[in-house]
């Protein structure tokens, strides 16, 4: 049995995970933590029967008392990089959902998790179909000049653009030396109007309405031709096999990487 802590449990990803890690046989959900709805069964938050796992709000107590294996965090960037550092020091492992956090941070819980030896997973986007897309972004950005991204996503989102979208840009920037450049072009009569220019040129457009969930377009424009290469998570449903398998994956770890594609592909 893998023992499974849920930071964020009360929030809209938290809930999701709380179900799905309740549906699967060899996961226990042993612990819940969240800022709200302290003290309530996470289960009936997440529309299931009482599971007897109430929302505290003490991580590192939680983590002391129920030892668990793994911690996955959707939370929010501002307090995803002091949970990882908890669980870390915990000897727990993380599963990172939460996107916007700082870059520091980010170097900074990979090094602890390398000196500790320590496995863990910070995924953008833990949807199969984002991955794919932004691999097949990657593979056409050799073929086409110019791209564009735009991501859309729902209006409570805190970050912008999302950490799929950059992940998307990192991810073209590496096969493609001239989106590796700054290219300090100030083209613009309204500022934002053209997106924002991630480098070389390559820009993100963030889109953010009710009514949507995760979404991204990434645009190709060659001689005569676009290419448009679209994925849309419909539900929140859609990032819990990646979740699930992460889970399962960073017992046999020893750092943190970075994007599931590690997980899938390599
Ligand atoms: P949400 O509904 O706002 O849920 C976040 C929850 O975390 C809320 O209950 C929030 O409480 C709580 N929280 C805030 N600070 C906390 C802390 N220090 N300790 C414990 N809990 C804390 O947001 P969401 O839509 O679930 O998204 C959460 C994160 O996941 C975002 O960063 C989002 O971009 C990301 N996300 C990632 C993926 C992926 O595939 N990687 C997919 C979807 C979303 P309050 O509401 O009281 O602040």
């Amino acid at each position: 049995m893998v023992r499974v802590v849920v930071s964020g449990a009360s929030g809209r990803m938290g809930r999701e995970v709380v179900r799905a890690v309740t549906r699967e046989k060899d996961l226990e959900l042993v612990g819940a933590v969240d800022v709200s709805h302290i003290g309530e069964d996470c289960g009936v938050l997440a529309g299931l029967e009482p599971n007897g796992v109430l929302v505290a709000d003490d991580l590192s107590a939680l983590l002391e008392e129920f030892k668990p294996d793994v911690m996955v965090d959707f939370t929010a960037p501002t307090a995803v990089a002091k949970n990882v550092i908890c669980a870390l020091e915990a000897g727990v492992r993380p599963v990172i959902g939460t996107t916007g956090m700082p870059a520091a941070d980010l170097e900074r819980i990979m090094r602890l998790a390398e000196e500790r030896r320590i496995g863990g997973l910070v995924a953008p986007n833990f949807a199969i179909g984002a991955v794919l897309m932004m691999r097949f972004a990657a593979m056409a950005a050799k073929f086409f000049p110019t791209v564009e991204i735009i991501e859309l996503h729902h209006d409570q989102k805190i970050d912008a653009p999302s950490g799929t979208a950059v992940q998307t840009a990192e991810m073209i920037a590496a096969v493609r030396e001239d989106f590796r450049a700054n290219t300090g072009r100030e083209e613009l009569k309204l500022a934002g109007a053209r997106g924002a220019e991630y480098r070389g040129g390559l820009r993100i457009h963030s889109v953010r309405l009710p009514g949507l969930v995760a979404h991204q377009e990434v645009l190709f424009g060659g001689q005569g031709q676009t290419l448009t290469i679209r994925h849309d998570s419909i539900t929140r449903e859609s990032f819990m096999p990646g979740v699930i398998l992460a889970i399962r994956r960073v017992m046999g770890l020893d750092r943190i990487v970075y994007g599931l594609d590690k997980l899938i592909f390599e």
